[in-house]
């Protein structure tokens, strides 16, 4: 067999990611190359937000790029530390932007449901677990935070 025969035994991320609002109105695209701490977060924020947790992974914002919608993505500050960014015409919730913390503020938490398959990715761990809705267990055998 030829390496290129040889199948993967885990699929690796495409070099380049790319993702969509649910309407299209907003696309965007991140550089796989330091993608971190693909998880679903569990606090209170995160679900009134989303509907129930959110599922993001986390890139350098100097490897991510709003293709095109930047009129249709608008940007909700929702604390002190952080800013939520989604489509103004259809309402999905792609991005979470700490701009307020200094170890933070240069990496863009992106949704993984926004993104276009296939991902590559799986799921590492959940954080904000004692804050969580008590409409669900989480069972899947990940890490589990209680904060961050
Ligand atoms: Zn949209």
């Amino acid at each position: 067999m030829t390496p290129a025969d040889t199948p993967a035994p885990n699929k690796a991320p495409p070099a380049r990611l790319s993702g969509r609002c649910l309407c299209g109105a907003v696309a965007f695209a991140v550089d796989a190359r330091d993608l971190r701490e693909p998880g679903l977060c569990h606090c209170s924020q995160c679900r009134r937000w989303s509907g129930h947790v959110w599922a993001a992974v986390n890139a350098p914002l100097g490897d991510f790029d709003i293709l095109k919608g930047e009129d249709a993505l608008t940007w909700f500050k929702s604390s002190e530390e952080a800013r939520r960014g989604f489509c103004r015409e259809c309402g999905s919730a792609l991005f979470w932007h700490a701009d307020g913390l200094a170890e933070h503020k240069d990496r863009m938490s992106v949704a993984m449901g926004a993104l276009d398959a296939p991902t590559g990715l799986r799921l590492d761990g959940h954080i904000f677990v004692a804050d969580k809705g008590d409409y669900y267990d989480i069972a899947d055998g990940l890490p589990q935070k209680a904060t961050f």
